[in-house]
């Protein structure tokens, strides 16, 4: 859209510099891939000989032959992917597609939990400042795809994306995948990797985040408890804690999310196999 406003405008200037411009966008064109992705996918972007991928400023190792490139729920416009391959530097713009998530409608009847107090808005705050900091983890990737159901069983649901009315207000869409299970069942984790949090939170309740290195972190809320600490070495399988309805909670269930290289992507993509993505090939 941009382009042929500036393409406009120059052709009213002056019909040389209009030439140029022409000329300018078929260059560039000619060595720029375009896929449109929903938010909240994941693009795999396949080819041979891949050294290196990357999308705004995050760089990482390729996977089975792809770069796999998360589409944050929230994003809007466009983002450049790029990759090195065979010593040649490739871009990829990622451009979102619409937004295909559904509305809910909640109710929640402690009102603390909607219209927070000064307090509760200051600890909310504190605590997002130290789950944001895990967003930015840069450590060895352990996990395999495809990850494993964060429940024994295998549960439909989940309700990724929907853009949330809480007591009559929109409020953020719901960036996780919710599971109903009863109070009391195990919490598995989804893949190998470290224990980076545990602990109780004002939206969250008793939650547990899970770096699993190259970028991809699991996160799992509302447990009635949590077995593990900081620190703690896990693989796919390991009991992390127990379902509940901590925090803001409409009953018992496991809220399950997945930030990865920062974006929030749907969960269930990563349980599926990767075939079922949004796949772009090149030569
Ligand atoms: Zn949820």
């Amino acid at each position: 859209m941009r382009l042929s406003t500036t393409r406009y405008e120059l052709v009213k200037v002056n019909g040389i510099a209009f030439l140029l411009a022409v000329i300018a966008i078929g260059w560039v064109g000619s060595s720029t891939s375009e896929v449109v992705a929903p938010p909240g996918s994941v693009v795999r972007w396949v080819g041979t000989e891949i050294d290196s991928c990357g999308v705004d400023e995050r760089r990482f190792d390729p996977i089975d032959g792809a770069c796999l490139i998360p589409v944050d729920l929230l994003r809007e416009g466009a983002s450049k992917a790029v990759r090195l391959r065979a010593g040649e530097v490739e871009s990829l713009t990622v451009r979102v597609g619409e937004y295909p998530y559904r509305v809910q409608r909640l109710q929640i009847k402690d009102d603390g939990y909607v219209n927070l107090s000064a307090e509760n808005l200051e600890r909310s705050r504190r605590e997002r400042e130290r789950i944001e900091a895990l967003f930015d983890l840069q450590t060895p990737r352990r996990f395999e795809l495809p990850l494993r159901f964060p429940l024994e069983k295998r549960l439909q649901g989940g309700r990724f994306g929907s853009r949330r009315i809480i007591n009559g207000e929109p409020r953020s869409p719901h960036s996780g995948a919710d599971y109903a299970a009863g109070k009391g069942t195990p919490v598995l984790a989804a893949g190998a990797g470290t224990v980076a949090l545990a602990e109780e939170h004002f939206f969250a309740g008793k939650s547990v985040y899970v770096d699993h290195g190259g970028g991809l972190l699991t996160m799992y809320f509302h447990l009635d408890g949590i077995s593990v600490e900081p620190g703690d070495e896990v693989t796919a399988g390991d009991p992390l804690g127990v379902v509940g309805s901590t925090g803001r909670s409409t009953g018992p269930h496991l809220h399950f999310g997945v930030r990865w290289h920062g974006a929030r992507v749907d969960p269930s993509l990563l349980y599926e196999a990767p075939s079922s993505w949004v796949v772009v090939r090149s030569p």
